[in-house]
């Protein structure tokens, strides 16, 4: 049976981890863990190659990092201090005292150069495990290839997408087919509304990674079929009671005593104390904020939390339900005075062809005012 397996980074539910013995890395999830800190598996895990463990070691990057610079760093400082050393042996054709100086700076420097490296491997290690991070490492199946994701892979693609470095963020709530809940950038780009998870949510999500290209992941709603944003719900407080030995039934008691006796009868009836019934507020906040759109003729809707509403109205200040009633309205209105000045127009031609016909209008005349009638439609 093997040491360990290697720890290389986790999401929520997932937990990347690398065989030690044919470095095949694999996402496993969390609930086969006694707990996910000790990092324990509750059965033995085994590897596909063969290899098995219990344990997955933690520091197992950390250690893999110091290693590999402190083996390098020390090979570098070995070589300048033989340098040093042969240095000072190379011109001894001086004096005996000069030699043995020329010696003790070539030991001397190597010396300090090895106290230098050392704190420059842990600096580099420090260094290396904040910049270069695997977020996230699973086997692609179909092709069998060993996918990681680092930060700096992910913050390249998020370079690539090019998000604009002022897209608000906002919160989906509840889960539909085409939007995860969690946090989203979200910003206005040539008539289009575009949404884009935040690097922290893709990566509880390794699903996402395997099948998608960020492109894939980014959802683009052309403004023309967004209908409206809106919020519902309210807030209410309710006033339980709670206590009073008994629960409810005291309180009721108390309340039939305090009718019958009054105060005094309050404290008999309730059987205990009257203080020992407590009431605490509860704060019930149902408000969300809803952004309804069409997609090939079907409505959809994207459920945000309520403080999102001044985000859309920053966004697309245009598609707030009030104004796209109000411009739907106005639209109307502006239709029926259309529809009256034509039938006004229309009205007037014809008292315009009856003084014609009386003869009082000559036909040229009618052919001109009708025409300036007719311009005003
Ligand atoms: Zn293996």
């Amino acid at each position: 049976m093997g040491k360990d397996f290697g720890y290389l980074g986790e999401s929520k539910t997932y937990l990347a981890i690398i065989c030690l013995k044919c470095k095949r890395t694999e996402a496993v999830k969390k609930e086969l863990l006694t707990n996910s800190h000790d990092v324990v598996f509750k059965d033995i895990h085994i590897c596909k190659c063969g290899y098995k463990s219990h344990n997955i070691n933690r520091d197992y990057i950390k250690e893999l990092n110091k290693n590999k610079t402190a083996v390098v760093l020390f090979l570098i400082d070995f070589a300048l201090f033989i340098i040093g050393t042969i240095n000072g042996f190379a011109l001894s054709n001086d004096s005996k005292e000069i030699q043995a100086i020329i010696t003790l700076v070539g030991i001397g420097s190597g010396v300090i150069l090895i106290g230098s490296s050392v704190y420059i491997t842990k600096k580099e290690s420090e260094i290396g495990l904040m910049g270069n991070q695997v977020l996230c490492s699973y086997i692609n199946q179909e092709n069998q290839q060993i996918i990681q994701y680092s930060r700096e892979i992910l913050d390249n693609k998020m370079n690539e997408l090019k998000i604009p470095s002022n897209a608000k963020v906002i919160t989906i709530k509840s889960k539909t087919k085409l939007y995860k809940p969690g946090k989203w950038y979200i910003w206005n780009e040539k008539d289009f509304l575009n949404l884009f998870p935040l690097i922290e949510e893709i990566k509880y999500n390794p699903n996402d990674l395997i099948n998608a290209t960020i492109e894939a992941i980014k959802k683009s709603i052309s403004i023309d079929k967004i209908e409206y944003f809106y919020f519902q719900g309210e807030v209410f407080r309710e006033n339980k009671i709670c206590g009073g030995g008994g629960g409810g039934s005291s309180v009721i008691g108390a309340v039939v005593g305090g009718v019958i006796a009054g105060e005094a009868g309050a404290v008999v009836g309730s059987r205990k104390k009257v203080d020992s019934i407590k009431s605490e507020l509860v704060t019930h906040d149902t408000r969300e904020t809803i952004i309804n759109y069409f997609d090939y003729g079907k409505r959809q809707s994207i459920f945000l939390e309520y403080e999102d509403y001044q985000t859309l109205e920053d966004i697309i200040p245009q598609k707030q339900y009030r104004i796209v009633t109000a411009i739907k309205d106005n639209l109307i209105i502006a239709d029926l005075e259309k529809a009256e000045s034509t039938k006004a127009i229309t009205e007037q031609i014809k008292e315009l062809a009856e003084l014609k016909d009386q003869g009082i209008l000559k036909e040229e005349e009618f052919i001109q005012k009708k025409k300036e009638l007719l311009n005003k439609i």
